[in-house]
């Protein structure tokens, strides 16, 4: 076997484990009460309402699952228009296009690779309902503007901050602009409970329902609250609550919160200065984050000049036994989005991006000695 197969020294990501998962996971048994919406679950909707300063928050089985969620609140249907980014992961539009909604693509800004709130006008047209701006790396969008442009063109905001859990754009929380928001705790993000996501909702007028529908259809949240004597179905819904032994592990990590949120900063910011003069002498870009954004450090990208420098550089830390990689593969161009009219050079920011960007090891427990193995294969490159 060459060493390039080998299993990478330093991988892409390790899910944050902080250390009193399991003993919450217990309590959780030991109470009896492993199904949704126990304590554990009743824990983590008060930390996000609190920290974040939204109306309510419900943990949801994923990040997927609020968006669709989302879309039934918002009753998206077949001859409706969505406008989401193309540079983003297939969830963001999929929750749309499950309901016979119309995905139409918008290219991002080359500076933060955010939605380019200024193509969003164009792309309005009778039929469009809603736009879903997607925090890229957790920078915020251009959240003055869009939601300028939504509230004059009548379009429901509902904000994918799958990366973007305690990022600020403004000061004010990500997640809590649009009327509807969704979280992911997938193991790929900086909280995690393997799989899971939160929907967060802004819109008064939308919560009793998302409880309905994320209750089978039932107005079982009311019973357990005595609001009614008995639950019955009164809508349309799923099932999209956690069990609560998985919300007692995302609960250990929210608990720690400031430590991973500082941890990440540390490497981000090592990164960042470090890597700065080699970026510079080899034409790399590195990321962009404007000075009214606070980011949660949910990711380090390069930017490399082309292609074939991306897939060496690939190539060149594998051989290092350190393991990188890209996204997004643009959406328009997909087999599913080329359904949707989806053509090569609709969105060229997204396509070139795409080609160019890579990914560093960026998780809580890498450790100093990792991160400097990194760093040193970075600069190594090209041998
Ligand atoms: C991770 C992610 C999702 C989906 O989250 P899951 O919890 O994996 O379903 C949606 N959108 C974006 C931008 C993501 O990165």
């Amino acid at each position: 076997m060459s060493s390039s197969e080998e299993t990478p020294r330093i991988p892409f990501n390790r899910a944050a484990v902080t250390g009193r998962e399991m003993e919450y996971m217990r309590a959780a048994l030991a109470r009896g009460h492993i199904s949704g919406d126990g304590d554990f679950s009743r824990r983590c909707h008060e930390f996000l309402e609190r920290e974040l300063g939204v109306r309510k928050a419900l943990l949801t089985t994923s990040g997927t699952h609020a968006l669709e969620m989302a879309a039934l609140l918002l009753e998206i249907g077949p001859g409706d228009e969505v406008i989401v980014p193309s540079f983003t992961f297939v969830s963001t539009a999929n929750a749309f296009v499950l309901r016979g909604a119309r995905p139409v693509f918008a290219d991002i800004r080359p500076d933060t690779l955010n939605i380019d709130e200024r193509s969003l006008e164009g792309l309005v047209t009778g039929a469009t309902r809603a736009v879903v701006p997607v925090h890229y790396g957790g920078v915020g969008c251009e959240m003055d503007l869009i939601m300028e442009i939504a509230s004059r063109r009548g379009l429901a905001v509902v904000e994918d901050n799958a990366h973007g859990l305690f990022g600020r754009y403004r000061g004010r929380y990500l997640g809590s602009f649009g009327s509807l928001a969704a979280q992911s705790f997938h193991e790929t993000k900086n909280f995690t409970c393997g799989e899971g996501g939160a929907l967060l909702i802004n819109d008064p007028a939308l919560v009793e329902r998302a409880e309905i529908i994320r209750e089978k259809g039932t107005d079982r949240s009311r019973f357990f609250r005595g609001q009614v004597d008995k639950y019955t179905w009164v809508d349309i819904g799923s099932s999209y609550l956690p069990s609560d032994m998985l919300a007692a592990y995302l609960w250990a990590q929210f608990e720690s919160a400031a430590l991973v949120q500082e941890r990440r900063r540390r490497i981000w910011k090592r990164y960042y200065d470090e890597l700065q003069d080699w970026a510079a002498g080899r034409g790399v870009r590195l990321p962009v984050i404007p000075g009214h954004c606070e980011q949660p450090f949910h990711l380090f990208y390069l930017l490399m000049p082309d292609e074939k420098e991306r897939d060496g550089f690939i190539a060149h830390m594998k051989s290092r036994g350190i393991l990188t990689v890209f996204h997004y593969l643009p959406l328009h161009l997909a087999p599913m989005g080329r359904r949707f009219g989806g053509r090569p050079g609709q969105c060229p920011v997204s396509e070139d991006v795409s080609r160019r960007l890579v990914r560093l090891p960026l998780f809580y427990d890498l450790s100093d000695d990792e991160q400097t193995a990194v760093i040193e294969a970075v600069i190594g490159y090209p041998d």
